[in-house]
């Protein structure tokens, strides 16, 4: 088994412009997104002034992009090295209806149905380990983060601990993991977390996604020369549907809401100011803040070193949602600068 450690780069960015909602087409807004390869253009108008900023990134996926393209194209590679031995992480980052749950678990809707990356990278998984010659062992554990608080998505729900220990890193005590063979084992699991993961309304979505959803992949494979263990390699695929990035005071919250509004830009905050030191060169060496937050925290070890992480910035094409629009881009920048 070979470890293209040179090889890796570590943080990839992409952008997902998804299709116009009901909603959108409702009020009559307007496209102002376009897109050709890398860059998207955002069109701003002021009165009669209009101006359109560019962004760059590693690629961007428009509308008509398919969840099965994109993990073609971006994710498949990433599964392949965690099978190879590196870790790799995935997130999806943007406002709320922008379209990470879709990305990640995938939706329905009386047109069609799309199964979800994160579906796709397990059953993806299981087929080249099985493929392979050699032993090896798939565990999947869900959690999510709700309020700065941590909750397993296939326990009973009570809150769990994250503790530093000084031999196996960060581990939370506690935290199920189940021993997945098959796909339709797997899905059944990931299912069931899904349907506990906390939903709360808010103005800006009624069933907007207040909570950071967590699914690890542990992959231990071992290797036999003559019926003797050679080698054991650990890997981990970290999958996360993040929680929507708005602002809290530009949706209307009040109280509990507000709170959590302010624990989510926390962690978010937390994750990019990360991020942004791992991804530039120049700060190598230099302090990166984990410990703000739990994401951060739980993220660890699936963040740098041998991992290589891929952000998934998602985004609504519609006038409607311009603000919310270059946050996420400006976002998603700050995690490019390499
Ligand atoms: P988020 O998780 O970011 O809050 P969702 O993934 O729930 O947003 O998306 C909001 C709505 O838009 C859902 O009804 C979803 O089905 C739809 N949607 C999002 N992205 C796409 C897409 N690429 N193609 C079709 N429908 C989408
Ligand atoms: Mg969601």
């Amino acid at each position: 088994m070979e470890i293209k450690q040179e090889e890796i780069i570590p943080f990839r960015v992409f952008v997902r412009v998804r299709p116009m909602s009901e909603k959108e087409k409702a009020i009559r807004a307007e496209k102002i997104t376009r897109s050709e390869d890398s860059i998207i253009w955002v069109r701003e108008q002021r009165g009669n002034f209009i101006k359109e900023n560019s962004y760059a990134f590693d690629k961007v996926f428009t509308e008509r992009s398919e969840n099965l393209k994109i993990y073609r194209e971006e994710l498949k590679s990433l599964v392949e090295d965690v099978c190879n031995g590196l870790n790799g992480t995935c997130f999806a980052y943007g406002m709320t209806g922008a379209g990470k749950t879709h990305t990640m678990l995938g939706s329905s809707s009386t047109f069609k149905q799309e199964k979800g990356v994160v579906y796709i990278a397990v059953d993806d998984c299981i087929t080249s380990m099985t493929n392979k010659r050699c032993d090896f062992v798939l565990k999947l554990s869900y959690l999510e983060i709700y309020n700065e608080h941590v909750r397993d998505l296939l326990g009973s729900g009570e809150n769990l601990m994250v503790v530093e220990d000084p031999l196996k890193g960060v581990i939370i005590p506690n935290l199920r993991e189940f021993e997945i063979t098959s796909s339709a084992e797997a899905k059944e699991i990931i299912d069931s977390g899904n349907s506990i993961r906390v939903m709360a309304s808010t103005a800006a979505n009624q069933f907007s996604t207040r909570s950071h959803a967590i699914l690890q992949l542990s992959l231990e494979q071992s290797q036999k020369d003559k019926n003797i263990v050679s080698s054991v390699f650990t890997s981990k695929l970290c999958l996360i549907d993040l929680a929507g990035s708005e602002r809290a005071a530009s949706t209307e919250n009040r109280g509990q809401r507000m709170i959590e509004g302010a624990n989510i830009n926390r962690s978010l905050l937390a994750l990019g100011n990360c991020i942004n030191i791992l991804s530039d060169c120049n700060k190598r060496g230099k302090f990166i803040p984990y410990r703000d937050s739990k994401l951060t925290r739980i993220l660890k070890e699936s963040l740098g070193g041998n991992t290589q992480t891929i952000m998934i910035a998602c985004i609504s094409p519609s006038s409607s949602a311009l603000e919310e629009t270059l946050n996420t881009l400006k976002y998603a920048e700050r995690a490019r600068n390499i």
